[in-house]
């Protein structure tokens, strides 16, 4: 029997066309181009079915609402379909992987997002492959967890980040080996892959809970975001330096994270370095956040970060079990040392 797959389509560049404005998704144009496509209807294909999304969206306009929108429509096509290719923009495709990964409770089946840096409608696009390869993953019985595939590498989806505005290898998985490589065959990296998971899909919603992400830089007047970090918010990664040091010793942030804490707000400590871990107490600098109540990302991506603060949240859990959480492997997405 042929494997199933569900193609959902987001927009992003890869169903983009010309527009006076830019380039733009626009629909129906979509299925066009895949109608232009041979391989997609070869034998060797999984059978493949196609939804579009309504409005189709340049990535950098997703929000929760869509994330919700994509998980719910794999969570009701879920016994029907043997896997899920969803079709993003490029933009913020790391942060819409990272989130699928929390919302998904108990996924066994392979959710495969891609896109491309060229859209289809012009030459040289990197649409076919990343489109076909990922049909081919989802279509397949290794994969049984939310991914990645770009650029002949699949990557763990709560791993990835973009690195490239306009190399055609735009995603890295700087802290967690490649789950595949698609050369001449694809090549599974089994030892990486995520066990299956027993006990069928569970849907966890998201809810707009105030997240901020505050970056460090030299200078930086903390006292300048202080009730946005204090009242405003309940989830703030901050993006450090290094292995999570922060500027001038923390006089003027700790007081802030200490207050920011006890009104409920959870911090989370990420690096500015892609690769690498953030320990915090190494460095003079770093101790202070920690005994000022703050979570250590470790070797999170910001875009899990964010995406996990959103999920804890979202499940309602109170400031001490979401800090307590933040700091364990909820989905292969930290590397517990
Ligand atoms: N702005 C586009 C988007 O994220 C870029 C892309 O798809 O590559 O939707």
């Amino acid at each position: 029997m042929k494997k199933k797959v569900l193609i959902i389509y987001t927009g992003g560049t890869i169903g983009m066309t010309r527009t006076e404005n830019g380039y733009a998704p626009q629909s129906g144009q979509f299925r066009l181009a895949m109608k232009a496509i041979p391989d997609l209807y070869a034998a060797q294909m999984p059978q493949w079915d196609m939804v579009e999304m309504q409005p189709l969206l340049d990535s950098s306009n997703m929000t929760l609402h869509e994330w919700n929108k994509i998980a719910q429509l794999i969570a009701d096509r879920y016994d029907a379909y043997d896997g899920f290719v969803v079709l993003h923009g490029t933009d913020t495709m790391a942060y819409t992987a990272s989130a699928l990964s929390f919302m998904l409770e108990g996924l066994d089946k392979p959710v495969i997002l891609t896109g491309s840096q060229i859209p289809m409608c012009e030459i040289r696009s990197d649409g076919r492959d990343n489109l076909i390869t990922s049909l081919l993953i989802a279509g397949g019985d290794k994969v049984h967890e939310v991914c990645l595939y770009f650029g002949g590498k699949l990557l763990r989806g709560n791993r990835a980040t973009k690195y490239s505005a306009d190399g055609l290898i735009a995603f890295i998985s700087p802290n967690y080996p490649h789950l595949a490589e698609a050369g001449i065959t694809i090549k599974y990296n089994e030892a990486a892959l995520r066990q299956r998971q027993q006990g069928g899909l569970h849907l966890q919603l998201l809810e707009n809970v105030p997240i901020g992400v505050l970056k460090v830089f030299p200078g930086i007047q903390f006292e300048l975001f202080e009730s946005i970090m204090t009242e405003k918010l309940r989830g703030i990664v901050i993006e450090t330096f290094g292995a999570g040091n922060i500027p001038g010793d923390g006089d003027a942030l700790l007081p802030i994270i200490r207050k920011a804490f006890r009104n409920g707000t959870v911090l989370t400590v990420c690096s500015q370095c892609p690769q690498g871990a953030v320990s915090l107490g190494t460095y003079e600098t770093s101790n202070a956040l920690k005994k000022a109540g703050a979570v250590s990302g470790l070797d999170m991506t910001t875009e899990a970060a964010v995406a996990k603060l959103y999920y804890l949240f979202s499940r309602g859990f109170d400031k001490e079990s979401v800090k307590a959480q933040m700091e364990q492997d909820l989905r292969g997405e930290m590397t517990l040392s």
